[in-house]
């Protein structure tokens, strides 16, 4: 797309409302692309190497022809979270489904070096009280967080029946049996009484669709498939396989910021391929104190969960109420809600909805700049520093910290290769080339994320066949259609985990805690009904969609000017499959108070027990 916003020049030394949106505009209409998500090369064909597992070898067994009660496609995080909730309403011998090769999801795959949660772990790691465990940093670092995924399943026996490497390939529904039957890529045959589908929400790797990406010779891999047989060293670093090789590391989201630091310790020569600058703010990570640790009183994580919800959704408005206090609830605190009702009550009157937006603008403004100050105060080539300046609203992509990736720029063997906003121009066999100018590299590293905007049951990587043999994919054609974001009509017993018309908030680990609890509440009933079937009713469904729709609105007109990410579909506010539609628009806290609402009535409105 051409440009249409003119430069504004340059930044003034005073705010200037009107010269920050001529800069946003000037910024986002570099990077905003007509083809959207289809810039974006899916993984299959001759791309299809890119998903496999580099982890584990491939384990040959029979195919399992057998009867299960409730099979669970998906066993990361939220699938471990739906098993062990159903245990505590007596639902068991639940079978996990999953195509690595072990329990996991997103830290089974991702093992590059220096990952770590960035949300903190004492509310992003789950069940930390049932198994005792409080984890030993802040913000812990991927094996801690994957042994401790590994230790749910053990403690609560969900290895004794789970089937890894083995990924589904259709579900469908027998009317006559009451039963789903699942084929998979592995030859088995398995009836189940339930099936919930937990594929997670960013999954699927994908690769920028760049000219000639399938012309470059060297060593390639996404940093999802973290490939240490080339680089040597492992989740800690010690990557010795790269102390010769120029490597390319194309990408600079909540990724490309994690592992820019370990490349550029280890390779010979590191060039950072930058599209849109992250704003990168501090991190403050920390082993965790023994004597708070000590301290923590029964129900300590559930309230911290809620609590941080309850702050970074806007909705608690005292600093002095913020247990997590990081810079989540600290950028928080600055550019949403709760800035709006502590400033009317500084002025001791009410505000216009104009002058809300203005007053939050420069809030914004002054938070970025807090964030463009810091890279002067770390970076000392000033170009590179200005080059690595974000230029939109903090909320317009996902927050970024870390207190060693803009360090890295001031190593000799680190450079920055800004693209402008425009991206890479082409892959050589040898290189990449931007700005005319061809980099030499032996390895690139695709820090490019994962796919979005694509419809669920190519995500999946399979479809559901409901009853009358209506096909999910036929029926979420135009976007998913649920009640509650968890059950769809004509799909009985099955069930939705992730992000399809829920409640979203910033720890997936809280979305997937109160889905899990509603799926539990659900066929609590179901079992303790003793019926056979438990669908939604096709009005409730209907009017639930209704709803997603009316409360879209809000987000979408935020994202309207924002620089395009993942998260709005990469400027795609029309994509049925996006992320904003995916979202509850009164925000993940009115969505849980809703849930647990319709749970307390003990009606089961809109849904049909039989
Ligand atoms: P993202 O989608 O956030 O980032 C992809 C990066 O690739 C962006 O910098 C993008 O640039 C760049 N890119 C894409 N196409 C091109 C191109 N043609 N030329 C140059 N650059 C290109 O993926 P991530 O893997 O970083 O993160 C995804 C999400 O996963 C996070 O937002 C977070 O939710 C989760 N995550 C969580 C972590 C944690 O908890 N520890 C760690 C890592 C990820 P541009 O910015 O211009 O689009």
């Amino acid at each position: 797309m051409a440009d249409t916003a003119p430069p504004p020049g340059p930044q003034p030394d005073h705010y200037d409302p009107d010269w920050v949106r001529a800069k946003h505009a000037h910024e986002r209409a570099k990077r905003l692309r007509q083809d959207a998500v289809d810039q974006f090369v899916e993984v299959t064909a001759e791309f299809s190497h890119y998903a496999d597992d580099p982890y584990v070898e491939r384990d040959e067994r029979d195919p399992v022809d057998d009867e299960v009660g409730v099979l669970i496609v998906g066993a990361g995080l939220g699938g471990l979270l739906a098993a062990v909730r159903l245990q505590e309403v007596g639902i068991t011998g639940t079978r996990l489904v999953d195509k690595a090769g072990d329990v996991g999801g997103t830290w089974y795959w991702n093992r590059y070096p220096g990952a770590q949660c960035d949300i903190e772990s004492y509310i992003y790691m789950p069940l930390l009280e049932e198994l005792g465990h409080v984890p030993t940093e802040r913000y812990a670092h991927a094996p801690e967080i994957r042994e401790h995924l590994a230790e749910i399943a053990r403690r609560y026996g969900l290895y004794d029946d789970a089937l890894f490497q083995t990924g589904v390939t259709e579900m469908v529904w027998d009317d006559a049996l009451k039963r789903w039957i699942v084929s998979t890529d592995r030859g088995d045959r398995i009836t189940a009484s339930v099936v919930v589908v937990s594929p997670g929400s960013l999954h699927r790797p994908k690769l920028p669709g760049i000219p000639g990406i399938n012309e470059f010779r060297g060593h390639t891999f996404h940093t999802s498939r973290w490939d240490y047989g080339y680089t040597g060293g492992d989740e800690s670093g010690g990557l010795t396989g790269l102390r010769d090789k120029a490597v390319g590391v194309i990408g600079t989201g909540a990724t490309g910021l994690q592992i820019v630091p370990q490349v550029g310790r280890w390779a010979g020569q590191l060039y950072v391929f930058q599209r849109t600058p992250n704003a990168v703010d501090v991190r403050a990570n920390r082993p965790t104190d023994p004597e708070w640790a000590a301290g923590l009183e029964p129900g300590w994580q559930r309230e911290r969960m809620e609590n941080f919800t309850r702050v970074t959704a806007g909705a608690e408005v005292e600093r002095g109420n913020d247990l997590v206090d990081d810079g989540w609830t600290e950028v928080a605190f600055e550019v949403t809600a709760p800035a709006v009702v502590n400033e009317i009550a500084r002025r001791g009157g009410d505000m216009s909805m104009e002058e809300i937006v203005d007053f939050l603008y420069e809030k914004d403004y002054w938070s970025m700049q807090r964030v463009r100050d810091r890279i002067d105060s770390i970076v000392t080539d000033e170009e590179t520093a200005e080059a690595l300046k974000p230029w939109y609203k903090r909320l317009c992509k996902r927050l970024g910290f870390h207190d060693e990736y803009l360090q890295a720029f001031n190593r000799d063997n680190v450079e920055l290769v800004d693209t402008d906003g425009r991206g890479i121009e082409r892959l050589t066999t040898g290189g990449v080339v931007v700005g005319g100018v061809e980099y030499p590299v032996d390895a690139l590293i695709f820090a490019t994320g994962y796919e979005v905007g694509t419809t669920y049951t190519r995500r999946t990587g399979f479809d559901i066949v409901g009853r009358d043999g209506v096909r999910l994919s036929e029926k979420w054609k135009d976007g998913p259609r649920t009640f509650h974001g968890l059950q769809s009509h004509g799909f009985p017993n099955c069930f939705f985990l992730g992000y399809t018309q829920t409640g979203i908030a910033h720890n997936y680990t809280h979305t997937a805690e109160e889905r899990a609890r509603h799926l539990a509440y659900l066929l609590g009933q179901w079992a303790e009904r003793g019926t056979r079937t438990i669908e939604a009713d096709l009005a409730a469904e209907d009017e639930w969609v209704r709803t997603m729709r009316e409360l879209a609105g809000p987000g979408v007109e935020f994202f309207r000017d924002c620089t395009p990410s993942y998260l709005d579909t990469e400027g795609d506010h029309e994509n049925p499959d996006s992320l904003l539609a995916a979202g509850y628009g009164g925000g993940p806290v009115e969505f849980f108070e809703l849930l647990a609402r319709w749970r307390a009535t003990g009606t089961m409105d809109g849904v049909t027990l039989d």
